[in-house]
């Protein structure tokens, strides 16, 4: 491991704002502001049913991941044309790269606009050209990792999957998000194991409310790549260890954990406990818009609120770089620049 010098609390925020990092855990259409939603809801003469941005706004008072998902699925409605779905990632990779984020892999959930009559085509054409145009103007690599709806069934995702294989060539995995608590991951392993057959990374979100048995069913019956989330897991001393052992990426998302109350307060979280047990930790945003803060906000409030430390930082960012799916010569010169960064930083 790398020897990162001490560096002082006053330049901390600094440091970690302008280093060089990975995103691995934002969903896109939680990336949806309110002013864009109210603009794409004109766009499309979808009725909201908030008066204003401000009253949507206000609505974002969550007390668990259901209360979330129930406004998110709303926001997520203004959605129709390619155009609306490239200008939401576009405006997400604008905001990324004022974070100095140079690499993201954006979960989607096609479920939530088939089934309102938007097709496949509209849904992934719209992200992989915004994908693309990201690495042109901004410098920010990015892929695509299409995500099962775990309240629906296995047969939905299967369904979901066919209507996919077209674009088998703009995605680069599989994940499994929304209600966790009543829908584990093993519901899903008939399709994960045919996704891992075509090819596909493969990450799951498991054990942000549910148990850590989730995260083992994840790891032995999904056999994901990373975990999603992954925080409870510091309430099984034998998942610690094998998480550790095999190098499994958790991406933790700390503002989310807060908004959804996983945790009563930042200082309370467990990101120290999971890096010091020697876990692939990494740091990401969730559902931003949602949440108080895209990716920077996570790292400055979180260390201000636990004390973390440059040390930590470069840890935190490497892990993105190393759990990130990209190639491993992309992934050398993405761990360059960060080595060079922090050189010259300390
Ligand atoms: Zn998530």
């Amino acid at each position: 491991m790398k020897l990162v010098k001490p560096v002082a609390a006053d330049r901390l925020s600094a440091l970690l704002r302008q280093m060089p990092k990975a995103e691995l855990h934002i969903h896109i259409e939680g990336s949806l502001e309110p002013e864009l939603i109210f603009a794409l809801a004109k766009r499309n003469a979808v009725q909201l049913p908030y008066a204003s941005v401000d009253a949507l706004r206000s609505a974002y008072a969550f007390t668990n991941l259901q209360s979330f998902l129930d406004i998110y699925y709303a926001g997520a409605s203004v959605l129709i044309t390619e155009q609306d779905f490239y200008d939401m990632a576009m405006a997400y990779f604008a905001r990324a790269a004022e974070d100095n984020v140079i690499h993201a892999e954006l979960f989607f959930d096609p479920q939530t606009h088939t089934a309102r009559g938007v097709s496949m085509e509209t849904v992934i054409n719209g992200l992989h050209r915004a994908c693309v145009d990201a690495q042109a103007e901004l410098g920010v690599s990015a892929s695509l990792i299409l995500c099962f709806l775990r309240h629906l069934s296995e047969e939905e995702a299967f369904e979901t999957l066919e209507q996919a294989l077209p674009y088998r060539d703009k995605l680069i995995g599989i994940g499994l998000d929304s209600g966790e608590v009543g829908n584990p991951p093993e519901k899903f392993a008939r399709v994960f194991a045919r996704c891992r057959e075509l090819g596909f990374h493969l990450v799951a979100h498991a054990g942000e409310e549910g148990p850590p048995a989730y995260v083992w069913t994840a790891l032995d019956v999904l056999k994901v790549e990373r975990i999603d989330h992954g925080v409870q897991s510091s309430k099984d001393a034998l998942l610690m260890q094998r998480l550790a052992k095999d190098r499994i990426a958790l991406t933790v998302c700390p503002l989310s954990n807060l908004k959804l109350c996983v945790f009563p307060d930042l200082a309370s979280h467990n990101l120290r406990q999971l890096l010091e047990a020697g876990l692939a930790a990494t740091v990401n945003s969730d559902d931003p818009a949602y949440f108080g803060g895209y990716l920077n906000e996570n790292f400055t409030q979180t260390f201000a609120a636990t004390q973390l430390n440059a040390g930590h930082a470069y840890t935190l960012a490497r892990n993105s770089f190393e759990a990130s799916f990209i190639g491993a010569s992309a992934k050398k010169r993405h761990i360059d620049r960060l080595n060079a960064y922090f050189e010259n930083f300390c």
